[in-house]
């Protein structure tokens, strides 16, 4: 049986090929088809702001499952015993690019899970590498700038991009990350996905750790070629999401198993890096990967504007038993990125069907706001406390107290010689002959096109790392070596005086 075409009112349309005017050809259109105003209209409004960043992505949802008992570090109920079963949803993204940007162009690949477990939603927003440009929130619009384009002339430009980055030498390690192959990696499916921040895990005792969270892709890492990933870009800008939907559709389900690096709170006070710096990883030498479970994506949406642009991620959401740290670029997120969700979707985006959670229940005293759609608490108190109700705080929840020592200060911090010293490493110890071709080769695409100060700024900085990795570059760009030679022995200040405009 046919159904009746309505208005958005539920009313029936009577015709929807033709505007109702003033004659039968050339003709006005008056005012008072309110059937096609409302059409026009919600056709008007059928875009929500894209994020900032992470703007192109593609999700699926699945299931996290634990393999190994690791409860003696967390209470988290959804890690408590191996088995347990948990579903999720996950998000993958470029990060610079705009909403209809190409997926294979050269990025940070964004990695967002949810984890609708039965204390609430968990969220954690990570990359496909495990550290990042900066480490404090102050700068991250800045850098994100650098990465879009131009306010003149609209434009992306190799000179703010690599300017900002070589007046910044905390980016060296990501930046070189950057350019290595896994940033343009062959699909979603292909690479890793690190949580790069460092969390807290508590237990029911208020004994607490930190954790990493590495997810290894079980697919194997397959990447692009530069020259493959530009190739790609044109012939089909959405080949990752095409991929992941395609591999779901055929029941070919991806999966990555999860570990994590813990390290306790007496280490973090020894180890020779700050273990809370986002720019840095911890040697695997030094902390082992812990198996912890497996994810697998099993299941695409239905419609991806409702269950993927309008899910919201908030690395805010934790669960009792995972709390944040002193990483100072977490602790701007935590703000940043629930507050991007207030501004795309509203303050009640957490009942938009793909936010709730799914296994717990929402009990509060918050009310009303745009777009609201709970009637939960209609006939009951709106405040708190209250002699009606029973819905009261557990202070069994308690996270532990965490001491601090605390100067209240912009802490400025120096950049320091162990900024490099994991740069280093990862040249020296973890590419191969062939990855570090391909990284010269990349950056030379790249870099080659910034103004030639600022590439010896930048290559000065490869060299400070390592040697032959500066020697390389420099050849690459045509540089004068014994100028970038003498540029990575000067201080930061000394080297953006001696290579300004
Ligand atoms: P290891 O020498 O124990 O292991 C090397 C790590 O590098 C593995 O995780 C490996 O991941 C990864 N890797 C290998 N090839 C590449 C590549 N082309 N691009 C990016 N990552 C790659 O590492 P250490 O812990 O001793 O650290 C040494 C250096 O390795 C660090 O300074 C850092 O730059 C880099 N690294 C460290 C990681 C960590 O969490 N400790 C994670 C990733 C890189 P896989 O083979 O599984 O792909």
């Amino acid at each position: 049986m046919s159904e009746k075409l309505t208005t958005n009112k539920g009313i029936p349309i009577a015709n929807d090929q033709a505007s109702m005017t003033t004659g039968e050809n050339s003709s006005y259109t008056v005012l008072q088809d309110t059937q096609l105003i409302e059409k026009l209209a919600h056709f008007d409004r059928e875009r929500i702001p894209e994020r900032v960043v992470h703007a192109k992505g593609a999700g699926a949802h699945g299931v996290f499952e634990v393999t190994n008992d690791l409860s003696k570090y967390t209470r988290a109920k959804f890690l408590s015993e191996v088995g347990k079963k948990t579903e999720i949803l996950v998000r993958f993204s470029t990060v610079g690019g705009e909403k209809g940007s190409a997926d294979a162009k050269r990025d940070p690949r964004g990695t967002a899970f949810k984890f609708y477990t039965e204390e609430g939603n968990y969220d954690m927003v990570g990359n496909n590498i495990p550290i990042f440009f900066i480490r404090d929130a102050i700068k991250f619009p800045d850098f994100v700038h650098t990465q879009k384009r131009l306010s003149k002339n609209n434009l992306a430009d190799a000179d703010m991009f690599w300017d900002f980055l070589s007046l910044t030498p905390e980016s060296l390690h990501q930046a070189t990350f950057l350019f290595t192959d896994r940033c343009t990696p062959y699909s979603y499916r292909h690479m890793h996905c690190f949580s790069s921040h460092t969390y807290l895990w508590y237990n029911e005792n208020e004994e607490y750790v930190w954790v990493k969270y590495h997810f290894k892709t079980k697919q194997g890492i397959k990447n692009l070629t530069n020259d493959e990933a530009i190739t790609m870009c044109g012939v089909n800008p959405d080949h990752a999401t095409e991929d992941l939907y395609l591999a779901i559709e055929d029941g070919n389900y991806p999966q990555w198993d999860v570990y994590v690096q813990i390290m306790t709170p007496e280490e973090a006070l020894e180890y020779e890096f700050d273990p809370f710096d986002v720019t840095k990883v911890w040697y695997h030498e030094d902390y082992p990967l812990i198996p912890l479970g497996v994810i697998t994506l099993n299941r695409n949406p239905q419609n991806y504007f409702n269950e993927i642009e309008q899910a919201a991620f908030a690395p805010s959401n934790f669960v009792p038993g995972i709390g944040s740290s002193p990483d100072r670029l977490l602790q701007g997120r935590l703000f940043a990125y629930e507050d991007t969700q207030r501004h795309r979707l509203g303050p009640n985006h957490h009942q938009i069907p793909v936010n709730r959670p799914k296994n717990a229940k929402i009990a509060n005293y918050q009310r009303d706001g745009s777009m609201n759609m709970d009637e939960s608490g209609v006939n009951d108190p709106n405040y708190y406390p209250n002699s009606f109700d029973d819905i009261k705080p557990d202070i069994s929840f308690k996270p532990p107290a965490i001491e601090v020592q605390a100067v209240i200060d912009k802490h400025t911090r120096a950049i320091e010689d162990v900024d490099f010293i994991q740069v280093g490493e990862f040249w020296r110890r973890v590419l191969s002959d062939e990855d570090k071709q391909h990284l010269v080769y990349n950056l030379q695409q790249h870099l080659g096109n910034a103004s030639q100060r600022i590439q010896l700024r930048q290559t000065a900085l490869f060299y400070k790392a390592e040697p032959e990795y500066g020697i390389a570059v420099a050849k690459a760009l045509g540089l004068d070596i014994k100028k970038v030679e003498e540029l990575s022995k000067l201080s930061p200040e000394e080297r953006a005086e001696a290579t300004k405009a």
